[in-house]
């Protein structure tokens, strides 16, 4: 499995996955023909979306017209007034299906979102986990992973003290991942290639974050 982050953050979330028969977006949060250009224009054979948010859905309904096959749950589905077609394909908490060589298994998030889930994706050689726009860690993750996409969008001592009122501290806290929880869960696969995504430019630091995982 290749995996490649194309954009990571707020404005902007797509990781593009290769397996031998199966080419996959990890999220579409970047406008349609911006990611078409950065994958030489080659469409890829699914979409898996995690949430509504524009940050991971901008794409969505452009890869729906243009025939991709579209997986996002139900209540994703609403919040983006999802078009109903053949190649929509509505999916839940728990559910396993696959795209070509591809298994996948919806695992669940905490966010601010009508149904927001993450993945895992397996084929022959690896097993990936995606966690993003997470308050924690969500039960149903199993087994041991090679790959870990993992958000880090602050460090809460840098959002303790930032100019922010207390409401908004909460809501960052309540559905985002902190390096400090990344780093306790990370503890448990020390064998996997970790990538921190959705760093906080305002409350994250990526250098520092970085340094930390290494060790
Ligand atoms: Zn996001
Ligand atoms: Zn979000």
């Amino acid at each position: 499995m290749h995996v490649e982050i194309l954009a990571s953050g707020s404005r902007g979330n797509v990781t593009a996955v290769w397996s031998e028969q199966a080419f996959l977006l990890l999220d579409c949060g970047k406008p349609f023909h911006w990611t078409l250009a950065q994958l030489n224009h080659k469409l890829p054979d699914a979409v898996l979306v995690t949430h509504e948010h524009g940050d991971h859905s901008k794409a969505a309904k452009n890869f729906l017209a243009r025939g991709v096959d579209v997986y996002m749950t139900a209540g994703t589905a609403q919040a983006l007034q999802m078009e109903a077609r053949h190649n929509l394909h509505t999916i839940k908490k728990r559910q396993k299906f696959s795209v070509a060589n591809v298994a996948v298994e919806v695992i669940g998030s905490i966010h601010d979102a009508a149904e927001p889930v993450n993945f895992i994706l397996q084929d022959a050689c690896d097993r990936l986990l995606l966690l993003t726009d997470t308050g924690g860690i969500p039960d149903g993750i199993r087994g041991d992973f090679t790959k870990i996409l993992i958000e880090a969008n602050y460090s809460i001592p840098a959002l303790m003290s930032a100019e922010l009122n207390y409401g908004g501290k909460l809501r960052i806290l309540n559905n985002h991942l902190s390096i400090e929880r990344a780093e306790i869960f990370l503890a448990k696969y020390p064998r996997a290639e970790v990538s921190l995504i959705h760093v906080s430019p305002r409350h994250g630091n990526a250098e520092e974050f970085y340094e930390r995982i290494k060790r």
